[in-house]
């Protein structure tokens, strides 16, 4: 599932890829993934690509004359840089090309993830966009973070996940960013002391920035993400912590992994 560091590498490569070139032609494969809110994307053709953006797990092209396609991959959303004369695999749900002579592919295999055709000034209409706290990349302070987690008296794991304190972060990213904070993921947010939500304030922002140049080193000519082999506790259960060598936790609850260190992020639980 791409979190911030994913994304943000596959915004690096949409930029360097995309950004200038017009479209030509755009197909849609899969409907039931587009959300046309402002008319049918095929009148896309013709316009430049103006920029891309990123906010938490959505990813926004702006187009010349006020259009804007929102994408939010969820699970299992891709990008591809492909040639026209490639194979099309059948999870693509959009072709976009372009005036170079390439292809943007989007591809989704469950296709829970979804593509808004919006006006660009109406970005912020796409459901869940508008709740996300502010990006773990982007401009932040200790003191705004604390105010924003206040409402939240949960599980730190699950408060960071949400997206409302600080968007980007899912799953995996959580597990790397409490290992590196040394906080036991199952703590409620009410538990943890203003010096242990500080430690994972910055490690939510250490762990991203150090991950997206791990993704962007593994990424493919084509756009393509490697392996997540770089991190450190999640999906390790019983390798060795890489702190003190004991063996890493790894439990599934709510149908999701989380991957810890007893040692190094101690506590109980429950109750705790
Ligand atoms: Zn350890």
């Amino acid at each position: 599932m791409p979190e911030a560091p994913e994304l943000e590498a596959i915004r690096e490569f949409l930029e360097r890829e995309v950004v200038r070139a017009r479209v030509t032609r755009f197909e849609t494969l899969r409907p039931s993934v587009i959300r046309p809110l402002a008319g049918d994307p095929g009148e896309l053709v013709g316009r430049r690509v103006e920029s891309v953006e990123r906010v938490g797990k959505f990813l926004t092209m702006r187009f010349a004359g006020g259009r804007a396609l929102v994408v939010n991959p969820m699970l299992t959303g891709s990008f591809q840089r492909r040639r026209p004369s490639s194979r099309v695999y059948k999870k693509t749900c959009f072709v976009m090309s372009l005036d170079d002579g390439q292809q943007i592919r989007y591809l989704d295999g469950r296709q829970m993830g979804r593509v808004y055709y919006v006006r660009s000034d109406r970005v912020g209409d796409v459901p869940q966009m508008e709740s996300l706290g502010p990006d773990v990349l982007g401009e932040d302070t200790f003191e705004g973070f604390l105010e924003r987690i206040r409402p939240f008296r949960g599980e730190i794991k699950g408060v960071l996940t949400r997206g409302r304190v600080i968007s980007g972060i899912g799953n995996a990213y959580a597990d790397e960013i409490l290992f590196e904070a040394a906080v036991y993921p199952f703590r409620k947010r009410t538990a943890l002391s203003r010096e242990e939500l500080g430690r994972v304030y910055e490690a939510a922002r250490g762990v991203t920035r150090e991950a997206v140049e791990q993704v962007r080193v593994r990424m493919g000519e084509d756009g393509r993400l490697g392996r997540r082999d770089f991190m450190r506790v999640h999906n390790r259960g019983g390798e060795p912590c890489p702190r003190c060598g004991s063996s890493i936790t790894q439990i599934a609850a709510n149908q999701r992994i989380t991957s810890y260190c007893r040692r190094c992020q101690p506590g109980m639980l429950i109750g705790s």
